[in-house]
């Protein structure tokens, strides 16, 4: 018999509304998985069965009543502990935020609870979701299910939505929100094995999300396949009020279009993304998918996009500029930590608090993005940075008037040894030279599982959309998931 956490999203919701089980089944299988790894794992900050089962309790009721069921109803997900969460405990995975109870509701979880979801917890992450590797987080770091072929050394799982790529790849959640500013849903995608999905930049609301770069900031769906992401985005998004940014658009309906029938579509590869010194399995797998996509009936061309190789300098720029400000925000007065050491007057409060609170990766970037914006160099860097972005931005548009969507790697390497980067700040920096460009022009972007490497560990496929084509994204998505039958499963140790 299938386990029931062998079930992705659609399928458990489809066997809750047909009565195959029970939503509080669901709940108590995943409760149980999750108990059971969390310890080697890490992947949760925290735990919370009781709000999983309350939830199931309630859709069982519904469908005993008769009533509708929502689009995710019996479906045990967790949250990225950057979304407020009423009641439970959000963090940021910093010591800043210790202890920090929201009284309010992330819009984008209370649109996930509405359509029935349930919350196992709150996943792990990279601090203020800074990060590639999730070892800045400061409640240590995810150690990821997978291990390469006979080599037991403990590897990341991405970063910053860590906790959410572990916990998917290991099967104790259904599915997982992410939140993706330079790479941080589709890299962790990538390395476990897992399909994730960054929507359009407004699709899904910020509101009660904790801010790092607000410019590029985007929540979206991390989970088992094309499908689960798809349904999953469309219960996310939607136009809220309470952030400015958010896109007055209807949410398509894109799981019902979605299909991987090609033909007619162009596919881009951008020459610029052929680095030198390619590792050989990432070219080779973006090969094959740019076979697969053909086979599906796509017609692929070579793209220039002209301004790549700025884009990580400027994005290192931006990022912590955006990030300083936001961070600010944090002095011991309204939220969490407050570090009061004897006859401090208020400065020195700040000071104590933020230097106990802040770990090493936020303050190196508060530092940058502070030197960035102050007086003397805002010029010569934030607006020189901004300028860049305008350009990278303006080569997505005349690209796209000639494909539909872009093929490249997710990332430049398959999972890294935990420790191997962290040492050196601009090694990690260099893992999202793929992903940062979708972030700054503000694209819809998705990694798909494409196969493992030799080492036996996943390699994931990076498609780059239009603005709002959150469905060419999908569908070419679906046409490299049918053809990779990606199967593999992390082999469980823990
Ligand atoms: N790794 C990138 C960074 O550290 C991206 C993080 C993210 O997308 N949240 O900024």
């Amino acid at each position: 018999m299938t386990e029931l956490t062998d079930l992705g999203l659609v399928a458990l919701r489809d066997g809750v509304a047909h009565g195959d089980f029970t939503a509080t089944e669901v709940a108590g299988a995943f409760n149980a998985a999750v108990a059971e790894a969390n310890g080697a794992l890490n992947a949760f900050i925290v735990t919370t069965p009781d709000h999983a089962l309350a939830a199931a309790a309630r859709v069982d009721a519904a469908r005993a009543a008769g009533e509708p069921l929502g689009k995710l109803a019996g479906v045990p997900i967790g949250m990225k502990d950057l979304f407020a969460t009423k009641g439970v405990q959000t963090t940021a995975a910093s010591k800043i935020l210790g202890g920090f109870v929201p009284p309010y509701e992330s819009s984008v979880s209370q649109k996930l609870w509405d359509a029935g979801a349930g919350l196992l917890g709150k996943l792990n992450l990279d601090q203020f979701a800074m990060g590639s590797s999730n070892e800045t987080s400061a409640f240590g770091n995810v150690i990821s299910p997978w291990r390469a072929t006979g080599d037991a050394a403990l590897r990341a799982p991405g970063g910053s939505s860590g906790g959410s790529s572990a916990a998917v790849a290991a099967r104790i959640v259904a599915a997982a929100t992410g939140t993706d500013t330079g790479g941080s849903i589709r890299q962790p995608a990538a390395f476990t094995g897992i399909t994730g999905i960054k929507p359009t930049y407004g699709r899904c609301s910020r509101w009660g999300v904790v801010a790092f770069a607000s410019s590029l900031d985007q929540a979206g769906a991390m989970a088992r396949d094309v499908t689960d992401c798809a349904v999953m985005l469309e219960a996310m998004a939607g136009f809220d009020p309470k952030d400015a940014t958010s896109l007055d658009l209807p949410v398509p309906d894109w799981r019902a279009a979605l299909s991987d029938d090609l033909r007619g579509r162009t596919v881009g590869i951008p020459r610029e993304y052929r680095l030198d010194g390619l590792n050989g399995d990432v070219a080779a797998s973006w090969d094959q998918g740019i076979a697969w996509l053909k086979d599906a009936g796509a017609r692929v061309v070579d793209i220039s996009l002209p301004h790549t190789r700025y884009a990580l300098p400027a994005y290192y720029i931006i990022a912590p500029a955006e990030a300083s400000s936001n961070l600010a925000r944090y002095d011991g007065v309204r939220y969490g930590l407050r570090d009061l050491p004897p006859g401090a007057n208020l400065q020195d409060m700040y000071a104590a608090t933020r230097a106990a609170g802040f770990g090493p990766e936020v303050k190196r970037r508060i530092m940058i993005g502070t030197y960035v914006l102050s007086a003397g160099f805002y010029d010569a860097y934030y607006t020189q940075a901004q300028k860049v972005r305008a350009l990278i931005a303006r080569d997505f548009t005349q690209a796209f008037q000639d494909v539909d969507v872009i093929l490249t790697p997710t990332a430049p390497s398959s999972a890294f040894v935990l420790g191997e980067k962290s040492a050196d700040p601009l090694e990690m920096y260099l893992n999202d030279v793929f992903s940062v460009p979708a972030s700054l022009a503000g694209l819809p972007a998705m990694s798909v599982p494409a196969g493992l490497d030799r080492a036996g560990l996943p390699l994931g496929l990076h498609l780059i959309g239009r603005p709002f084509d959150e469905q060419t994204v999908l569908d070419a998505g679906l046409a490299i998931e049918r053809r990779a039958a990606f199967v593999a499963r992390p082999a469980k140790w823990w």
